[in-house]
């Protein structure tokens, strides 16, 4: 049977299902109070936001923290204030670490991510993120780009050297800030809990992340999706190309990790929530060099992605240069747009669907005829529906889908299980729909298959 036969096969199966073929390309009923949610974001809240951050001077981690005004330590309180001023419903706290002497931790330090807990029904956690440390660094990010080593850049010796940092990453905090702000006054009953995190001490590399991640880990807190934006605020590149309608969102593979299916969910909702913004995926954890908050999660098992702006300007980044005049607020606004749309569906959905079995085993085969599709999976609490994804298994994004109602199994007929890829999310009574579950087969190693015993001479 040849791949046109099985594509006949599944429009059939498709049909059988009485779902209009518009509902199932397109055209979904939005959440009207999802629209309104990305419709309260505002330019002149972020842009009032960046430019109170730019006042700091700096927020290196290491900088003085009681020097009136100036240094990590009146930010922090500002951020801190700032979020317990949004409503009684957000749960404003300190995730406080020492950190020990390592590294660019060029001595003992504490070091405070800042996190703002909106409680859903459900303790499953969505993140939306970025980091309020800044750091300047000698020559500035384009002296490094420019130069032709790819030697680790070098810190200005002095922590309390300008380094506004309103790009890097007064961008993602000011996007992190307006959405706790739209999300608690919204009045809406979130099904999952959502967390608006400012991370700290990211330019040491991630330590701030890394600390919380690794505690969430080890208490198992269960952390759904990181949305991690970092240097968001900027259309214009140092190269003199401008791009204002785009977004780009890093995840690390391989091509039906976690990280990837969230990537799809963002440029999936993202996009039909806000169409005139574009989200671009690469399929790749960052950019060359450069690192994220969104992979110490993944360090630590969690599903996480990266936002970054499509353009960047390398000349301002890691510098004193790094102002309010180097950013657009009407472009961060886009992108905090497209993050509002992804949390709030990710909050209001139903937890995805399991689609293995107790050994790890994905639960699809080949019955009942030996040639057919057969899916199953367990019902997600709050679900009333599930719809499956499938495409060709050489390819990234899903090409097909189909709602099927409230059953936990399906099987099309006549459908090659090892020519496709095929997924399932869970859907509730008011379209909310939840990440993929992907069926893949469990990695295997030399190691964990057992090496070819010879027979010695
Ligand atoms: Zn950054």
């Amino acid at each position: 049977m040849n791949r046109a036969t099985a594509g006949t096969l599944l429009a059939i199966a498709l049909m059988a299902t009485g779902a209009p073929a518009a509902f199932a390309q397109s055209a979904p009923d939005l959440d009207p109070r999802i629209v309104q949610l990305v419709g309260q974001v505002s330019e002149d809240r972020l842009a009032s936001t960046l430019r109170k951050l730019e006042t700091f001077g700096t927020r290196n981690t290491l900088s003085a923290v009681d020097t009136p005004g100036r240094g990590i330590g009146p930010a922090r309180q500002w951020i801190f204030d700032e979020l317990r001023s949004y409503s009684v419903r957000l749960q404003v706290s300190y995730d406080t670490y020492r950190i020990a002497k390592q590294g660019r931790i060029t001595r003992d330090v504490e070091a405070r991510n800042i996190m703002a807990v909106l409680p859903g029904r459900s303790s499953r956690r969505i993140y939306v993120s970025g980091h309020y440390d800044t750091i300047a660094v000698v020559g500035g990010q384009r002296g490094r780009n420019s130069g032709a080593s790819q030697q680790q850049p070098v810190p200005i010796a002095d922590p309390d050297a300008t380094a506004p940092g309103v790009n890097d990453d007064g961008s993602g905090v000011a996007l992190t800030l307006e959405l706790a702000r739209i999300f608690s006054q919204s009045g809406i009953e979130f099904e999952a809990t959502l967390v608006f995190m400012c991370h700290v001490a990211e330019e040491q590399g991630l330590m701030g992340a890394k600390l919380h991640a690794q505690k969430a880990r080890t208490e198992h807190i269960p952390i759904d999706a990181v949305l991690n934006s970092d240097i968001v605020g900027n259309d214009r590149g140092g190269n003199g190309i401008i791009d204002g309608a785009s977004i780009r969102v890093y995840s690390e593979g391989p091509e039906d990790s976690t990280s990837r299916e969230l990537a799809r969910y963002v440029q999936r909702w993202g996009g039909r929530y806000v169409p005139s913004h574009r989200v671009r995926l690469l399929s790749r954890p960052d950019r060359f060099s450069r690192g994220g908050d969104h992979t110490a999660y993944n360090l630590y098992g969690f599903a996480a992605v990266g936002f970054r702006e499509s353009r960047e300007n390398f000349a301002r980044q890691h510098d004193a240069r790094d102002t309010f005049e180097g950013v657009s607020p009407a472009y961060l606004a886009q992108n905090a747009r497209v993050n509002a749309a992804v949390a709030s569906s990710l909050a209001l959905a139903p937890p995805a669907p399991v689609v293995v079995n107790e050994k790890g085993q994905p639960t699809i085969n080949r019955a009942p005829s030996g040639y057919d599709a057969h899916l199953q999976w367990k019902a997600s609490s709050g679900a009333s529906a599930y719809r499956i994804f499938w495409r060709e298994a050489w390819g990234p994004d899903w090409q097909h889908e189909m709602l099927v109602g409230n059953v936990t199994e399906v099987t099309l007929s006549n459908t090659l299980i090892d020519d496709l890829v095929f997924g399932v999310a869970s859907v509730d009574a008011s379209g909310h729909e939840s990440v993929v579950s992907p069926y893949i087969a469990p990695m295997s190693t030399a190691v964990e298959a057992g090496d070819v015993k010879t027979v010695s001479q």
